[in-house]
């Protein structure tokens, strides 16, 4: 039996917070009056009241902190505008080799994103990032959270394949790196998992990093908490470090899911 609780309208604390709740709960950071107040047909189900805080007078400031309403449409057209901008980038020597430049993929809102180095060859052909045998790898460790891909946001340092899968040059990370910056700062995902040395020393700009040093435990980019942990090619030559891996996504994903880990 449906549970949902038709809203009344009547100007009480109780369903103006569960109004709050219900539509911060699809996305809205502000009330849509604009378009159409939801009035007696709408209905706030009981799940959302039961998670309505208490909080009195601060309402009308609840109300401007919940995200935007267009945030995810609003970030999605930041990226594809992002991708118009590299167009067919000839911005580094990397361009040379490329098939395809591997942009990125996954939820413009995402509350977690992973960076890695650069793609490979199955990347370099399908224009995607992480779907050969490490991105395997990858897509099984996001689903063992109980996530799916495209709940996630996944990209890379460098947009376009090293020949032979060589690491990335110091100048091609610093040339295509604000690349990497600016999903970031359009996605600010709740939090950043770093995949092998490249990525991490390259995100935080700092080349002393080490990851077996590093990884485990938070750094942090831009106000963004970031955990390192191993690539997942490093992984498929060393199985036995999966575990850690899979230590350093929960940690991740606790972060992600309640600010703690
Ligand atoms: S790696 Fe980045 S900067 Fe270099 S050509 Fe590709 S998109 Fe441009």
């Amino acid at each position: 039996m449906r549970q949902d609780r038709h809203f009344s309208g009547k100007n009480d604390l109780g369903d103006a917070i569960a109004v709050l709740e219900y539509f911060r709960a699809l996305g809205f950071e502000r009330l849509p009056l604009g378009r159409g107040w939801p009035g007696k047909t709408s209905t706030v189900p009981d799940a959302v009241r039961r998670q309505a805080p208490d909080v009195s007078p601060g309402v009308c400031d609840s109300a401007e902190a919940i995200r935007p309403e267009a945030a995810a449409d609003e970030k999605a057209g930041l990226l594809s505008a992002l991708r118009a901008e590299i167009g067919d980038c000839t911005r580094c020597k990397l361009s040379k080799g490329r098939k395809n430049i591997v942009f990125g993929e996954g939820n413009s809102s995402a509350g977690m994103m992973f960076i890695g180095e650069g793609p490979g060859e199955d990347e370099d052909l399908q224009a995607r990032p992480f779907v050969g045998k490490a991105g395997l790898l990858l897509t099984r460790l996001i689903e063992k959270m109980e996530l799916q891909r495209k709940d996630v946001y996944i990209a890379n340092i460098v947009k376009c394949r090293p020949p032979g899968n060589r690491e990335p040059e110091p100048d091609e990370v610093a040339t295509c790196k604000p690349f990497v910056e600016r999903q970031v700062d359009i996605v600010r995902p709740s939090v950043i998992v770093t995949l092998g040395k490249v990525a991490l020393q390259s995100l935080m700009n700092n080349t002393t990093l080490r990851i077996t040093a590093s990884r485990g435990k938070f750094l942090e980019y831009q106000g963004i908490p970031v955990m390192p942990t191993f690539h997942p090619a490093y992984l498929l030559r060393n199985p036995a470090d999966k575990w850690k891996t899979w230590a350093d996504a929960q940690k991740a994903l606790e972060r992600m899911q309640h600010g703690r880990s």
